[in-house]
């Protein structure tokens, strides 16, 4: 069952924040399993949330149907599925078309076999940008009109190894910065260089640990994601040189803690500019933790890990409302040429979200 949805999944173009019949499909196929189902559209973003309701305990699943686009040179269609040697390959397969498929076949089977829980989907087409017309809206929604849900599991790309063998607890927070160096135009054998200055004070910026780590989080990471100073003369040095970064951070900093520490180790020429994305946080108690890592070692007969390795997702907006942590497949294969998802891997979800169902 969860390969046919997955190809159904896969066939829609559903780039970011388009959701390009993926939702709707998500809606017909609930709507036929017996769930209320409405969508909400918040600007160009499509979501969903549909519940069967037969208790007070009401469990959530949450996902995303949107993917980023298939750049680079694809030996598969990025939009038909394609089994080949026991994978399975298309855009979203992985990120996170494929752990939503076996979380839909898992809710299928629970609903139709004795479920005593009410159980939800949360589902958006704008993850991959994570603008306010997604999750964040659907959750305010939600929770503006009262409802209720006691525990959630985001179906997402997050492993730090294989498949379902990672809960992600929680998230670092992100920010990002722009640095601009400003210098003289010269001539480049008779120059005060300060392109040269600004790359030996990245160095500095890169190459200092920002902490060893947390009780709860693992190390803050800092990362240049682009250097340009858009000159092709070779004997020219330009005005001005242009350099992003991005830092993921833990509980021991804060956006302003982060923002004075950079400040403090750039000279006066260089100009800054911050974005503050999502702040660290952990999303699920204790008890909640140990009974999840306690049904999946049952379940595969396989130690499980807790952490909070990868980036922001949807948990961000979900754990305002409830307890949410993220269970689904390897990150390491997100975002990749000839993305796939192994049909192991598949069965393996399928069977987690399925015992975690039962279990919980
Ligand atoms: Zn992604």
């Amino acid at each position: 069952m969860y390969i046919n949805i997955l190809k159904n999944l896969v066939s829609c173009k559903s780039i970011t924040p388009s959701s390009c019949g993926a939702i709707d499909y998500c809606h017909k196929l609930l709507t036929s399993w017996g769930f209320t189902s409405c969508i909400y559209n918040y600007g160009p973003v499509s979501n969903l949330y549909a519940k069967y309701n037969i208790s007070n305990k009401n469990i959530c699943i949450a996902g995303h149907i949107d993917v980023v686009p298939p750049i680079g040179n694809w030996q598969y269609n990025p939009w038909v599925l394609t089994e080949n040697n026991g994978r399975l390959y298309g855009r979203g397969t992985n990120d996170m078309k494929g752990p939503l498929s076996a979380a839909l076949a898992a809710i299928y089977h629970y609903v139709n076999n004795h479920p005593k829980l009410s159980i939800s989907l949360i589902l958006t087409s704008d993850e991959e940008i994570m603008t306010d017309n997604g999750t964040k809206s659907l959750v305010r929604e939600l929770m503006q009109k009262g409802e209720k849900i006691d525990y959630c599991i985001l179906s997402e790309s997050c492993s730090k190894g294989n498949s379902g063998e990672y809960i992600k607890i929680g998230c670092k927070g992100s920010l990002n910065i722009d640095l601009i160096s400003h210098g003289e135009q010269c001539h480049v054998a008779s120059c005060n260089n300060h392109i040269n200055n600004f790359v030996s004070v990245l160095n500095d910026i890169v190459n200092t640990n920002l902490d060893a780590g947390t009780a709860k989080f693992e190390q803050s990471i800092i990362n240049i994601t682009s250097i340009d100073v858009g000159n092709d003369i070779r004997n020219i040095v330009p005005l001005s040189a242009h350099a992003k970064l991005n830092i993921r951070f833990n509980d021991n900093w804060t956006h302003e803690s982060l923002e004075k520490y950079i400040i403090g180790k750039l000279p006066n020429n260089i100009q800054y500019k911050f974005e503050r994305f999502g702040y660290p946080f952990i999303g699920a108690s204790q008890g909640y933790q140990n009974k999840l890592k306690y049904i999946i070692e049952q379940t595969i007969n396989k130690p499980v890990v807790l952490g909070t390795y990868g980036g922001n997702s949807d948990a961000l907006s979900i754990h305002e409302m409830t307890e949410v942590v993220e269970i689904g497949s390897p990150l390491a294969q997100a975002h990749i040429v000839d993305e796939y998802i192994t049909i192991d891997d598949m069965e393996k979800l399928y069977t987690i979200y399925k015992a975690i169902l039962e279990n919980l």
